[in-house]
C-alpha cells in the first residue's frame, strides 16, 4: 500500500516532513510521497527520514492550476533540484506570500482582525508558505467561526468575499514544467472537479494533450463508484492510475495517512510502478 499525496507543515499540515515519513513507515506503507503545496523545502528532511526507515520516499509537490474552478496538479518524482523547475516554483511561492498579505486585508476589510503573526502562530513556517488553513485556524482561534467547513463555505472558498486569487500557470504550462523537471504529472482529486463522467473525460482528453500521465483515482473523498468509474476513464485515455489521502495532519483531522477515512487503499502498482 501507497500514498502519493500528503503535506507537511513545509505549506499546510501540521506534521514535520520526518514526522509524514515515520507516519508513513508506521502505517505500513512502502512508498509514500510528500506534496506540498507550491513548494519542495521539505523534501530533503523527508527523503533522508524515508530512508531511514526503509521506505521508498517520493519527492513531489502540488500545484494549483489556472482554471474558472479549483484545479490541482500533483507532480511525482521530480527533480526537485532542477534550476528551471525552482525558478518557476519560486515565482509561486512569491505570490503565495503576495497573495496572504492581500488576503489578510481583505479579512481586515470584512471585519476580521488578522495579521501576518495569526498565520505564524497558526502553524505556518512562513507567511510565502501559509495557505488558507492557517486562515481558518486564526478565523476560529478568534471567535469568527466554529469549523474549518463554516470558514471556507462562508469566507474563504473559491470565490467568496475574502477569497483572494494568487498566480498560477495554465494546465498546460504546469503539465511542462513537472515533466521538464523529469516528473509524472497527476491530476489531484478529480472527484473535487466534478462528479460527472462525460465533463471529466473531456477534462482528461484535454490535459492528455498537454502530457498528463495520470489522475488520482483513489483519494480520500472518492466514492467505490467514482473510482471505479475514474479507472474506466484512465483506462479509456491511457492514463496511470494514482492515489494518496491528502493527509495535512491535525489540519484535516479526519484523514489519515495511507488509510483516508478509513477506507482508503492505493495499491503498489500504480503510476506503473511495476514496470520502472
Ligand atoms: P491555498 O493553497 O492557500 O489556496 O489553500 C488550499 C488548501 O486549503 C487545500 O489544500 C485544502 O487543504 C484547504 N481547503 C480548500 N478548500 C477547502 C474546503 N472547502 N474545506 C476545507 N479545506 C479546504
Ligand atoms: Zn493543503
Ligand atoms: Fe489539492
Ligand atoms: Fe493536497
Amino acid at each position: 500500500m501507497v500514498d502519493f499525496h500528503t503535506h507537511s507543515n513545509a505549506s499546510d499540515g501540521t506534521f514535520t516532513p520526518a514526522q509524514v515519513a515515520r507516519a508513513a513507515k508506521a502505517a505500513g506503507l512502502s512508498s509514500c510521497a510528500l506534496t506540498d503545496h507550491d513548494t519542495v523545502s521539505g523534501v530533503d528532511e523527508f527523503l533522508a527520514e524515508c530512508e531511514r526507515a526503509g521506505i521508498e520516499g517520493v519527492p513531489g509537490v502540488e500545484l494549483s492550476v489556472r482554471a474558472p474552478f479549483e484545479m490541482h496538479m500533483v507532480g511525482l518524482y521530480i527533480d526537485y533540484k532542477d534550476e528551471a523547475f525552482l525558478k518557476k516554483l519560486y515565482r509561486l511561492e512569491h505570490a503565495r506570500e503576495i497573495r496572504n498579505l492581500a488576503m489578510i486585508e481583505r479579512c481586515r476589510e470584512h471585519g476580521f482582525e488578522l495579521t501576518a503573526e495569526d498565520l505564524l502562530e497558526n502553524g505556518a513556517l512562513s507567511i510565502e508558505s501559509a495557505g488558507r488553513p492557517h486562515f481558518a485556524k486564526a478565523f476560529i482561534k478568534r471567535g469568527y467561526a466554529r469549523t474549518t467547513k463554516e470558514v471556507f463555505d462562508k469566507y474563504l472558498g473559491f470565490g467568496k468575499c475574502c477569497y483572494v486569487e494568487r498566480k498560477r500557470f495554465s494546465p498546460a504550462e504546469t503539465i511542462r514544467m513537472i515533466k521538464d523537471a523529469g516528473g509524472i504529472a497527476v491530476l489531484a482529486h478529480p472527484v473535487q472537479i466534478t462528479k460527472d463522467q462525460e465533463q471529466l473525460a473531456a477534462l482528461l482528453a484535454e490535459l492528455k494533450e498537454y502530457g498528463l500521465d495520470a489522475a488520482e483515482c483513489y483519494y480520500s473523498d472518492n466514492s467505490a463508484e467514482f473510482t471505479a468509474m475514474i479507472r474506466g476513464l484512465c483506462a479509456r485515455l491511457n492514463l496511470m492510475e494514482s492515489g494518496g489521502s491528502d493527509f495535512h495532519g491535525a489540519n484535516k483531522p479526519d484523514i489519515e495517512i495511507g488509510r483516508g477515512r478509513g477506507t482508503l487503499y492505493v495499491p503498489e502498482g500504480v503510476c506503473g510502478r511495476q514496470s520502472q
